[in-house]
């Protein structure tokens, strides 16, 4: 039988973070590039040697990356925008300006990855791209693998997928316009590859799991047409993960290409045993999922596979997407809770698996063995009771006129209120003291007392601003779904589960395992202080349902609906515990209410009842009087606008400075009759705004929104920030805000 195992991808950061370490030591100018270099050589090689050792048939190459693998390609087919190269750094310090900025160019734009939290840096392209094979990556780290013994499968993104990610560098130009040159470079390297002996390459097409117009599915056609006629080339695996191919299926399969891997855990067989041309092609089959912890049940995967196989020449058992997506190895994790180790699978048990499954499909279901037992997931039954109790009236609350009397009645803010978003800069003393407490160097009433501290510090710095609804700014917080998950029941924390987020950036996901409850309140005790310090009102924050989940390695055995309400009925408690606290307004922010949207059309409708509703079941106990704000993190709103509005908050504060408020319009456009905080200033970047930049924002905006209903606050929270920047930067906002009222 014609059978085989592989892998799309695997993580590169390192087990411990080592990539981390060895760029930022070299970015800081602590380390010299050989010292980057021969780290990175040494995890390629662990990383080589690793999946050689797995038992895999056919094992990925080119999976390392300094920072990205977009950025890799943009760089390999010489897609350097004029303004780094003019910088005259080295090849690798450019690359590294791309993706970081120097002290003269911007970065390019980072965005996500698809639905992930993987973030990619966006390639620019225009009339004047010229594409070039200027860099040979795949080809060295093959050979790098071949030297030491390995044969590997050069992965790299493919190049309809690569114009469809990137941006234009000016109006108007489409980027596909360029693919004809794309191929040029791409053939060269197909050509290169071939002529050191390479087998087979991995072009990665995942734009095509999401919706794709027919012009876009006629240039994935023409490109594997090309591509597929080429004589000197290896054979080509087109990769799509993340869902599924949809109409690009058939595409592909009529196509020259010899291989083509699908998502089976984002998508079902549904139509691929049809797709009578994929008769003479390999399938390579996505059964492990690539992005989530849990160990893969083994027989419904085989079944899967078995399906297949009379609809393919070859197939080869395969994790759904790179492995990128799930930390290294749960043996690293010493102190995991017991009722969870057992379920997990990272990506070290994740080659086993799949190559567990390979043998299995070859030589029968036996293979696989005794499945030991994993003992039940506890179950929470209060919480069930309550869901079950669950009415529509939990997730309404009185109409908006009447809230709004209500809330000024009590608040008796100005028009033009000003706020902020919540986190206040995280200095290094805050740091030491959160890490100091959790090491058990410091007891909880010292720690209790610098945190007071900090927060008394923190109201007063925004008394002496003018600022009219305060925070406490988040001292106590690591992240704001981490801080979270450790409080409440139903999730565990990993030591080493890093995963990467961008460039040297990584993120450790909870992992929510089991039913979620509050044992008791997670922020009122800080709420409140900060509240008996001032009279003006404080505002409590929470993190929402869907952006804990979205941040969360989350269970797979039920809808993520139900778990959002589990989630939610927490949070309702929690405010239920502030107001009683004392506390008039409670924001519960939202970020990622954006970034969990299914890629397809189809499937969104069904998602964002479910963020939509959660959010309402959150914050719907609140009285008539107490002020909901939501916060969201970006401005591009075109598909969530209804969504936003449905989350019926009595404030949205959203990302505007870097639009120029254009987003205002848009909310006029959909009816948002609510209050609304457009960002004035963009806290990415140090810059600190001048009174009459802000003036002007807000001109803008009391046009378009009615000045009771205007909020004037920063982009998003301050942490990343310094109190050199944030506090001029405040005042300055706070003086506009008054200039503006005072011309009303
Ligand atoms: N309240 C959070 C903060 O200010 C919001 C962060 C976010 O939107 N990502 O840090
Ligand atoms: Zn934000």
């Amino acid at each position: 039988m014609n059978v085989g195992s592989t892998v799309l991808g695997y993580p590169r950061i390192g087990p411990r973070r080592e990539l981390k370490r060895a760029l930022e030591d070299y970015w800081a100018g602590r380390t010299s590039l050989e010292t980057l270099e021969s780290v990175a050589a040494e995890l390629r090689a662990s990383t080589w040697a690793e999946l050689a050792a797995s038992g895999l048939d056919s094992l990925p190459g080119n999976t390392f990356s300094y920072y990205d693998q977009m950025l890799d390609t943009a760089v390999m087919v010489g897609a350097v925008p004029a303004r780094y190269r003019e910088l005259g750094l080295s090849d690798v310090d450019t690359y590294f300006a791309m993706a970081r900025g120097s002290d003269s160019v911007p970065p390019l734009e980072m965005t996500k990855w698809f639905d992930t939290n993987y973030h990619y840096l966006v390639p620019e392209l225009g009339p004047d791209t010229a594409f070039s094979l200027a860099d040979d990556k795949p080809l060295r780290e093959y050979r790098e693998a071949l030297a030491l013994g390995v044969t590997t499968r050069p992965v790299v993104i493919g190049p309809v997928t690569f114009l469809l990610l990137s941006k234009a560098s000016q109006e108007g130009f489409a980027p596909l316009s360029l693919l004809d040159g794309l191929l040029d470079a791409y053939e060269r390297l197909l050509g290169s590859l071939a002529d050191a002996g390479v087998q087979w390459v991995q072009l990665d097409e995942p734009a095509f799991c999401a919706d794709r117009s027919p012009v876009e599915l006629a240039a994935l056609s023409a490109a594997y047409e090309r591509l597929g006629k080429l004589a000197n080339r290896p054979r080509v695996l087109v990769a799509s993960y993340f869902g599924t191919l949809g109409p690009a299926l058939s595409v592909l399969a009529e196509s020259p290409v010899e291989a083509i891997s699908v998502d089976l855990v984002a998508g079902g067989l549904d139509g691929i045993a049809s797709v009578t041309a994929l008769q003479g092609k390999t399938v390579v089959a996505g059964v492990v999922d690539g992005r989530n912890v849990w160990r893969t049940d083994l027989a419904s995967a085989l079944a899967k596979c078995a399906t297949l196989l009379g609809s393919a020449d070859r197939v080869e058992v395969s994790t759904s997407c790179s492995l990128l997506h799930v930390p290294y190895d749960v043996e690293a994790e010493a102190s995991l809770d017991p009722v969870v180790r057992p379920r997990l699978a990272f990506a070290r048990q994740k080659l086993a698996e799949v190559v567990l499954l390979g043998r299995a499909l070859r030589e029968g279901a036996d293979v696989i063995g005794e499945v030991p037992e994993v003992s039940p997931r506890p179950r929470n039954d209060r919480v069930w009771a309550r869901l079950a109790a669950l009415r529509p009236e939990h997730s309404r609350r009185g109409d908006y006129a009447t809230r709004a009397k209500a809330q000024q009645e009590r608040l008796k803010l100005p028009l033009l209120a000003t706020t902020t978003i919540g986190s206040f800069p995280q200095t290094g003393e805050i740091r030491k003291a959160r890490a100091d407490f959790r090491a058990g160097r410091l007891g909880p009433n010292e720690y209790r007392r610098l945190m007071r501290a900090e927060i008394e510090r923190v109201v007063r710095l925004q008394e002496s601003i003018g600022l009219d609804v305060l925070v406490h700014g988040e001292p106590e917080r690591n992240d704001m779904v981490q801080y979270f998950a450790e409080l409440l029941e139903g999730f565990a924390a990993t030591e080493f589960g890093w995963v990467q987020s961008y460039g040297s950036r990584c993120v450790r996901p909870p992992i929510l395992f089991g039913d979620v409850a509050r044992p008791e309140p997670m922020t009122v005790e800080w709420a409140a202080y900060a509240q008996s310090r001032s009279h003006r009102p404080v505002k409590g924050m929470l993190t929402g349902p869907t952006t804990i989940l979205a941040w969360s390695f989350v269970r797979d055995d039920q809808p993520l609906g139900v778990t959002a309400r589990q989630v939610a009925l927490a949070l309702r408690d929690e405010i239920r515990d502030l107001e009683a606290a004392g506390i008039g307004v409670v924001q519960v922010d939202e970020p990622a209410l954006r970034e969990l949207l299914p890629l397809r059309e189809r499937d969104r409708e069904e998602y964002l009842a479910w963020a939509v509703e959660s959010f309402r079941l959150a914050t719907a106990g609140a009285a008539d009087s107490t002020q909901i704000h939501t916060h969201l993190c970006y401005s591009e709103f075109g598909d969530v606008i209804s969504a936003i509005d449905g989350l019926d908050a009595d404030v949205t504060t959203i990302e505007a400075a870097r639009s120029k408020m254009e987003v205002l319009d848009d909310l006029r456009a959909a009816g948002f009759g609510r209050g609304v905080g457009p960002g004035v200033y963009d806290i990415h970047s140090p810059r600190v705004p001048d009174v009459d930049e802000v003036v002007e924002l807000l001109s803008a905006a009391v046009r378009v929104v009615p000045a009771e209903r205007l909020w004037v606050n920063p982009d998003c929270g301050l942490k990343t920030r310094g109190y050199a920047e944030v506090e001029p930067a405040l005042r300055n906002m706070v003086a506009a805000a008054g200039e503006v009222r005072e011309r009303l």
